[in-house]
Parts: structure tokens; C-alpha cells; sequence
């Protein structure tokens, strides 16, 4: 065919092409929609099939970039974004909650690491002299960021071992050696010592590594920038509404704002595990990591997500949704503030106990301000992931006792070490293909039952004459035969511990139901554990067969699924028939809708993030136990996910609840669906 008499060839007259007699086009497809096609068109021979299938390669390649560029081509033009004509979304990783809006003030790292040329020293000496000036500096910097941030004890520590990083016996000394034996000037000797850590850490395709590399970078950077008297972080004025934006936003630029201005951080690099992102929800500044959107200098208003969402030039509608759901969400704060100390119990009765997920020692008071009743699951890999090699059993003990003391005399679930998939020790790397289903949990910690002995002897010591009751978990648990050796090795500490002369009571032992296997073993585990807690994080993922961390696949993460809510169901209902206690302590426990279909279902602890403790409660507070089972009949009789939410957001709205649930996705996906 000639595809210049072709009847379906239109001639575009604004493009000036000629219309060959051969053409070829590709359509560029992202996100299920076709956003272009690429064509090209010649006037002899046809296509070959090398060429044809080059051009697909071509378009699959080109697809992200042309999305992004498409929507990011109006920030290359000034004044071309006005407040009132369009909310452009881009998305990030979610690195810190809450919702933040204000002027961006756009932050430029003062040296490229990667660009600092290499020198020949002339005077040694005085290079070094230089450096050792330029890292007092920096490490007095760290002091006062210390003491600007007012961190808790674990958070510290994070920025302790950045303070480490610049001693003689770490890299420290591997830069002096640079300067003496290599005659590197200051700048370049830095360079090469961190870069080299940095690569290593960075070719481990790991998260946690890779976050790590992300924080030796900032802290090169600073000494660099030190030595080059390139004081480029202090900014006198930010706006009283901050958000502030850099390639890569550090721990320095942070400190720099002052709290009260700071509303938000976007950090266009970096993940949830950075040490940005930690801070961030250590100072309770809303912030969005590796956000896909184009930096630009200017002071337009950015709208930052709960949901790792950014909003350039957002529109006066979406502003005034902000601001009124903001005013709306401080109103509703102060109104739960007040059921801190009010039990969680349904209008005919039923007493819920509401328990905290927590992980970091500055948790601990919030939990409780919020009304916890109890610690339901405590991520112990945590403290392990903030420490720099294997805490001893002193220093577990410390951490744990801490814990049973503040909660006393309420329960304590303490998780064995949960290592491995997405979560990873800097100094235990495991590297596997598939790491979701490979060495995970307590997998890990029965081959290793030396780090499980130390860790379940410090648990046991640290309930000693508390009348908290130690609940002691295992995480990621396949079969009985794991549950029969963790009870063993449990059995053996305590007897050691006893022995040793600490007074305390045998913990109780419970499995946590995370593998899709365990469903069919519910029967079978309940004879042999005292408790079991649904994780339905996991077993979500697993029954999906949907990674808990993918964005491509985020949107069959659905924690609605009638499957999923059918298995939860099924779980409860056979814990009660052999009257074992069951809990469940997955994200879904925290939302008002999942905490009441698991009330309805007969689940006895929901234990969640602290944030959404209150909100839990006060649904829980007016609602019946009757309402929860009827919700959670009509639920179970769909079949598809969005008649589910729908029908829950609508039923729950009716019932007076709408303030309980969480608004600001629901503005987002309206406006975006
Ligand atoms: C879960 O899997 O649901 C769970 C609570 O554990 P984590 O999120 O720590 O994997
Ligand atoms: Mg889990």
C-alpha cells in the first residue's frame, strides 16, 4: 500500500511533513493510555522486521519520559502555571504524613560530589589541616542540628553514625590516608573515599543499603562544601509557609528552616528508609521522597500528600479543599483529644481493645497520649536497623525495658526480629532474587538461633516484676514445625533467665498470620500458641500475589478485595470457634472502615498506627456491633472491590461518620479518578 494515496492518510498542514509512501508508526502507551505515536516514513523500500521491532523498543523506552515531559512542559515557561487553572499531581513515595501547603523554596546542593576534580597536593600538611578543620565543622553542625531537632534517644543515634562516619577509624582516616600517601588534595581525597562507599552500597540493589549510600553522600557533600567555604545552606527568609525542595533534601537543609515556617518537604531522590524521611516524621513535617516532578525555582504554591503526592500550582478549588479539610482535621483533633481517656466500646457494649503498632522509643509517649491500651505488635527490627551492628543482649534489654515499663500494667506484644523482603540490617545484607519469598522473619532467625535466644532472653528479662503480660510474636511463620522450635528456644530462655535469678513470668507465645498456608492451619495453631495476630500487610501481598512496595502494581494492592476480606473473616470466625484470642495489626485495623468489618468479623485487639488510634475509636464509639456484622454481610455478598469502598464510604457517611474517614484520598482520587 502507498501510503500516500492511502484514503485513511490525513495531511496535517500546521506540521510540515510529506507523506512518504511508506510509513511505519508506534503508538507510545503509558498507563494504559496512548499518549503519541511515533511514526517515520520513507520513500523507498518497506520496513524490515529489525526495524519495525527497533521502533517498539523505541516508543517502550520513550513512554515514561514523554508522560513526564508532557506533564512538566508548562514549568519551562515563567508565569505559565496560574493558581486558578490546574492541579498538576505528581507522584512520590509517601516519606512523611500530613498535609502541607506553601511556597516552595528550592534548595541547590552546594557541590556536585560527583564533579569535584582529583589534584596533586602540594603541601600535604596543610591539606590535611584543611580537612580536619572542615569536618570540626561539620561535626559541630551535626551537634546543633541535635540539639534543633530535640530528637528522641533512637533517632539520635541515626545522627550519631553519621557523626562516626567522619572518625579516624572509619572514613575519616581512609581520606587522611589519601591526602598523605596519594597527595590528593582535601576536596578530591573526600571524593574518592566516599564515592567508593557510596558505589559499594549503592550496587547492593537493596533499599536500606541504598538509602544509606543517599546519606554518606550528603554527609561528603558537607565537608566538601566545607572546605570550600561554601556556605550555600543558610537562607535568612523562608516564607512563613515553607516547603521546601531539593534534589536531594539532607538533614542540614532541614535545620535550616525554622520548625514553625517548615510545612513540607519534597526531595525529588531518596526513599522512605533516608534519614530525611525519618527526621521528617520525627519533627512531624509532612514530606514526599522520590517525587517524579521537574525542579524549578520559583514560589508557587505546592500542595504535599499524605499519599507521597505533589501538587503544583494547585487551583483555588483544590486550595480551599485543602485549607477547609485542614481547619476541619484540627477541629476533629481537638474534638478526639478529648476521648484520650474513654474506653473503646460500641453503643451496645462491646468492649475493643485498641493497641499500637510502634517501632521508635519516641513512640512510646504518643502511643499513649493517644489512648493505646497496649502494645500490639513492636518492630523490633527497628532498634536493630538504627543500631550499627547487632545490639548486644544489654542494650536490647535496655530498649524492650523501656517499653514494658511505660506501658505497665498494660500488654506488650514484642515482635521477634522481622528482617529480610524490603526490611534489611546495614550490617546483615542478604541478597536474594527473591526476597519477599526467601529468607525472611523468623526463617532467618531459627537458622540463626543465636540472635533469637539473645533476643527472646532480653524480652523475658525485661518483664521482670511488671504485671504487664510479655506477648512474644513470630513473624512470617510457615508451618508448625517452625512454631514447635520457636517455642522450644523460647521454653530454653526462659529456664536460662530463671535460672540466672530474674523473677518473671513465661511469656506468652503467638503467631502471626502473614502466609496464605496458615489460613487452612488456623485449627492446628490455636492448640499449640496462646494468641494470633492477623498481618495483614503481608498476607495481603501474598494472597494477592501484589508487592506491598511496587507503584506500578499499587493499584491491585487492595486491601478490600472480597478475597482478603473473605480469609479475615474465615480466620476470625475459626480463632473463635477454638477460643483462641485474635487480633489483627495490618494497616486495614487503622482505617475506620477495615476496624469496623474486623469488629464485625469477631476480631478482638486492632492494633494500629497511633495516628489513627483516636479517629478508630471514636467510630467505634458510636457505632453497634449489629451495624458492624450487617456492614460486613453486605460487604461479603460483592464481588467487586469498588462497589466495596463505595458502599462503605456511602453506609459509613450515612451513620454520621464521614469525618472518620480519610478525606483528603477521597478529594484526591475525585479529582484525579
Ligand atoms: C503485616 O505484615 O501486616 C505486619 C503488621 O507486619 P509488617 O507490616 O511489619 O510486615
Ligand atoms: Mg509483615
Amino acid at each position: 500500500v502507498d501510503a500516500s494515496t492511502h484514503p485513511q492518510t490525513v495531511v496535517v498542514d500546521e506540521l510540515v511533513e510529506n507523506v512518504k509512501t511508506v510509513f511505519l508508526g508506534s503508538p507510545v502507551v503509558h498507563n494504559r493510555r496512548v499518549i503519541g505515536v511515533v511514526t517515520v516514513r520513507r520513500d523507498a523500500d518497506r520496513f524490515t522486521d529489525d526495524e519495525e521491532s527497533f521502533l517498539g523498543v523505541l516508543t517502550n523506552r520513550l513512554s515514561p519520559i514523554v508522560a513526564h515531559a508532557t506533564a512538566s512542559v508548562d514549568f519551562t515557561f515563567e508565569g505559565a502555571v496560574t493558581d486558578s487553572d490546574r492541579d498538576l499531581r505528581f507522584e512520590g513515595i509517601p516519606g512523611s504524613p500530613g498535609i502541607g501547603i506553601g511556597e516552595t523554596v528550592l534548595i541547590h546542593p552546594p557541590v556536585d560530589i560527583n564533579l569535584v576534580p582529583e589534584r596533586i597536593a602540594e603541601n600535604p600538611n596543610s591539606e590535611l589541616a584543611r580537612f580536619d578543620d572542615a569536618i570540626a565543622h561539620v561535626r559541630s553542625d551535626m551537634e546543633r542540628y541535635n540539639k534543633a531537632f530535640d530528637l528522641a534517644e533512637e533517632e539520635r543515634l541515626i545522627f550519631d553514625a553519621y557523626v562516626h562516619v567522619l572518625d579516624d577509624e572509619a572514613m575519616g582516616g581512609e581520606v587522611r590516608q589519601e591526602i598523605q600517601h596519594n597527595r590528593q588534595w582535601a576536596q578530591g581525597a573526600v571524593k574518592r573515599v566516599f564515592r567508593q562507599h557510596i558505589d559499594k552500597l549503592s550496587a547492593a540493589d537493596n533499599q536500606y543499603l541504598a538509602a544509606r549510600s543517599e546519606d554518606l553522600k550528603h554527609i561528603g557533600q558537607q565537608i566538601i562544601a566545607r572546605l570550600q567555604d561554601f556556605d550555600s545552606y543558610s537562607q535568612d527568609s523562608y516564607p512563613n509557609e515553607t516547603i521546601l525542595i531539593s534534589d536531594e533534601v539532607t538533614a542540614s537543609m532541614i535545620a535550616e528552616v525554622p520548625r514553625e515556617r517548615l510545612k513540607g518537604i519534597v526531595s525529588i531522590r531518596g526513599s522512605a528508609n533516608s534519614h530525611t524521611a525519618i527526621l521528617a516524621r520525627a519533627l512531624d513535617v509532612p514530606a514526599v521522597m522520590c517525587a517524579d516532578l521537574p525542579i524549578y525555582n520559583s514560589h508557587r504554591k505546592f500542595v504535599d500528600g499524605n499519599n507521597g503526592e505533589v501538587v503544583i500550582g494547585p487551583s483555588n478549588e483544590l486550595l480551599m479543599d485543602y485549607d477547609r479539610l485542614i481547619s476541619e482535621e484540627e477541629d476533629f483533633a481537638e474534638e478526639l483529644e478529648e476521648l484520650k481517656d474513654q474506653p473503646a466500646v460500641t453503643l451496645d457494649d462491646l468492649r475493643v481493645n485498641l493497641w499500637a503498632n510502634i517501632g521508635l522509643v519516641s513512640e512510646i509517649t504518643q502511643s499513649l497520649d493517644r489512648g493505646a491500651e497496649g502494645i500490639g505488635l513492636f518492630r523490633t527490627e527497628i532498634p536493630f536497623a538504627n543500631s550499627v551492628g547487632f545490639p548486644t543482649e544489654a542494650r536490647q534489654y535496655e530498649i524492650y525495658r523501656r517499653h514494658m515499663v511505660a506501658f505497665d500494667p498494660k500488654p506488650v506484644t514484642m515482635r521477634m526480629l522481622d528482617i529480610g523482603g524490603d526490611k534489611q540490617l546495614p550490617y546483615f545484607a542478604i541478597e536474594e532474587d527473591n526476597p519477599f519469598l526467601g529468607w525472611r522473619g523468623i526463617r532467618i532467625t531459627l537458622d540463626r538461633p543465636d540472635i533469637f535466644l539473645v533476643q527472646v532472653r532480653a524480652m523475658i528479662k525485661a518483664s521482670e516484676g511488671l504485671r504487664s503480660t510479655l506477648r512474644v510474636m513470630l513473624p512470617m511463620v510457615t508451618n508448625l514445625e517452625e512454631v514447635t522450635f520457636a517455642k522450644d528456644l523460647i521454653d530454653r530462655a526462659y529456664k536460662e533467665v530463671q535460672e540466672e535469678g530474674f523473677a518473671v513470668s513465661k511469656p506468652l507465645v503467638g503467631v502471626m498470620i502473614e502466609v496464605p498456608a496458615l489460613i487452612y492451619q488456623v485449627r492446628l495453631l490455636a492448640r499449640s500458641v496462646d494468641f494470633l495476630a492477623v498481618g495483614s500487610n503481608d498476607l495481603t501481598q501474598y494472597l494477592l500475589a501484589v508487592s506491598r512496595n511496587n507503584p506500578r502494581v499499587a493499584s491491585l494492592y487492595q486491601e478490600f478485595h472480597p478475597a482478603v476480606l473473605r480469609v479475615l473473616r474465615e480466620l476470625a470466625k475459626t480463632a473463635n470457634t477454638e477460643n483462641i484470642g485474635i487480633g489483627i495489626c495490618g494497616e486495614l485495623a487503622g482505617t475506620v472502615e477495615g476496624a469496623l468489618l474486623c469488629i464485625g468479623m469477631g476480631y478482638h485487639v486492632l492494633s494500629m498506627n497511633t495516628i489513627n488510634l483516636p479517629r478508630v475509636k471514636w467510630a467505634i464509639r458510636q457505632v453497634s456491633t449489629l451495624f458492624c456484622r450487617r456492614l460486613l454481610a453486605r460487604v461479603l455478598r460483592m464481588d467487586d472491590v469498588s462497589e466495596i469502598t463505595a458502599f462503605l464510604e456511602s453506609s459509613l457517611t450515612e451513620a454520621g461518620l464521614e469525618r472518620g474517614l480519610t478525606h483528603r484520598e477521597s478529594i484526591m482520587s475525585t479529582r484525579y479518578a
